[in-house]
């Protein structure tokens, strides 16, 4: 294949990495690093033959391309050989209209776009696939990788471990003891990884991997790791893919670690590039009351009414929070998630436990199931129409991050009113009943006309 790409400092210069080398910054000046693309090479095929292109692999069976990320190959890992791929054919999720909960809020044209409905409950999947994928086309140059490791808020840990088992390789992950759900636990230990549960935060976690993965021996899995945005960012050309090659207005995506929001402004930022759309959309990324270092630094910079810059931030020790896969106070990819929000006239929003909390309940009462992540992003919608900063009449994606099965206990306890100093407005519990049919069926036609149908 005549394409390719490399790393690059985000901080500029003009030193190359090859991807195939275990590395997560410049050694020059400790900077983050990023996956570079030969836009020139790509450009040397036309928009409309890339669009041709992508519709005919959607969704089919041709390894590896059936694959929502690997049918984007050539835009992704070049370099990665279709048999060193370690694909659970993640992506082609759901666009949903969300008809009903958008009407609720005064939308029309709300999509929800699902992607959650993934191998492992959540869209980590989507970068996980190209970073295990890129360290088996190491192994099988003769690098002597040992082990894959990360610090997760729970979902990361998950993807991994299951790619990880996919693959043959070792994997270790480090979480923040009581922190995550029962499902997110489970996971990593059911696909077999040496599962390390720490008395810390996620924020400690990270400063564990990191002194972990010095030894090269062990391979850094976290979105420090610039090589899991390669596959997220193909959320953006997936959302424009199923609206046939249209840009929506707004994106709406909740952020901790802020490895996704800068992911999907260089998916949409590549099309454009591309010349695949025209314009981008407006993103926003959406933040927890109580994980909100980025909210705090936006607001700062609105105060003196200037562009969001990395002087207004200061990391927060992250608090309590239903959101917890977005607990972080110390997000790593701060300076890519400014820069895809100055690009793209981004904004940043909140929602407190209450309103992320009701935002999934009303949702969930349209036909979804959502996460709490997901509805920290519809809280901060429901916000942003209010305040006519979104119109009514725009088209507006939601990505929702994670499947709602994946956080029962917070749902469970929801319903049950115990989610302490909550008003839980929307529980609904079962209704205890006899084994009687009439009496069963007379109070079935009571909770009926209680509901006034
Ligand atoms: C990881 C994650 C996020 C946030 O992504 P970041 O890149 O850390 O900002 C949001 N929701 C869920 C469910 C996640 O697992």
């Amino acid at each position: 294949m005549s394409y390719s790409a490399w790393f690059e400092s985000v901080a500029g210069g003009d030193r190359r990495f090859p991807l195939n080398e275990v590395i997560y910054r410049d050694p020059a000046t400790g900077a983050l690093l990023e996956v570079v693309h030969d836009l020139e090479a790509l450009g040397r095929r036309s928009a409309a033959a890339w669009m041709r292109l992508f519709d005919e692999r959607y969704g089919r069976t041709s390894w590896p391309y059936g694959s929502g990320v690997w049918s984007k190959h050539e835009w992704v890992q070049p370099h990665v050989q279709p048999e060193n791929v370690v694909s659970l054919y993640e992506g082609n999720t759901n666009l949903f209209w969300a008809e009903r909960y958008g009407r609720t809020i005064g939308l029309e044209d709300l999509w929800v776009k699902q992607c959650g409905t993934s191998h492992t409950g959540s869209f980590k999947d989507l970068g996980m696939t190209v970073l295990v994928s890129s360290v088996k086309q190491m192994i099988s140059e003769g690098k002597p990788i040992r082990a894959l490791a990360c610090a997760s808020t729970g979902d990361t840990s998950a993807a991994l471990a299951a790619y990880g088992a996919a693959a043959g390789i070792p994997v270790v992950v480090l979480l923040p003891k009581g922190k995550i759900s029962a499902a997110q636990l489970v996971q990593p230990l059911a696909n077999g990884a040496i599962v390390c549960s720490l008395d810390t935060d996620f924020d400690g976690c990270m400063r564990v991997v990191q002194h972990l993965t010095e030894d090269p021996h062990i391979y850094l899995a976290n979105s420090m790791n610039s090589l899991r945005v390669e596959g997220q960012k193909t959320i953006s050309v997936e959302i424009v893919q199923q609206f046939d090659w249209e840009v929506p207005d707004w994106v709406l995506v909740p952020g901790g670690n802020l490895g996704n929001v800068s992911a999907i402004a260089k998916g949409f930022s590549m099309m454009k590039r591309l010349g695949i759309i025209e314009s981008l959309p407006r993103l926003v990324c959406c933040q927890a009351e109580r994980a909100n270092p980025l909210y705090l630094a936006y607001q700062r910079a609105r105060a003196a009414d200037r562009e969001l810059a990395e002087g207004d931030f200061t990391p927060i020790e992250a608090g309590d929070t239903l959101a917890s896969a977005i607990r972080i106070g110390h997000p790593v990819s701060l300076p890519k998630a400014i820069r895809a929000l100055v690009e793209t006239r981004g904004v940043v929003e909140q929602a407190s436990e209450d309103e992320l909390a009701d935002a999934v309940a009303r949702a969930d009462r349209t036909g979804m199931f959502n996460c709490p992540h997901t509805g920290v992003a519809l809280a901060c919608l429901e916000k942003l129409v209010r305040r006519g900063t979104i119109r009514k009449d725009e088209r507006v994606v939601v990505v929702s991050t994670a499947h709602g099965l994946k956080f029962t206990e917070f749902k469970a306890r929801y319903h049950e009113r115990k989610l302490e100093g909550l008003e839980c407005t929307y529980a609904n519990l079962p209704l205890e009943m006899g084994r009687e049919p009439a009496e069963v069926s007379a109070q079935i036609h009571r909770a009926l006309d209680a509901r006034g149908v």
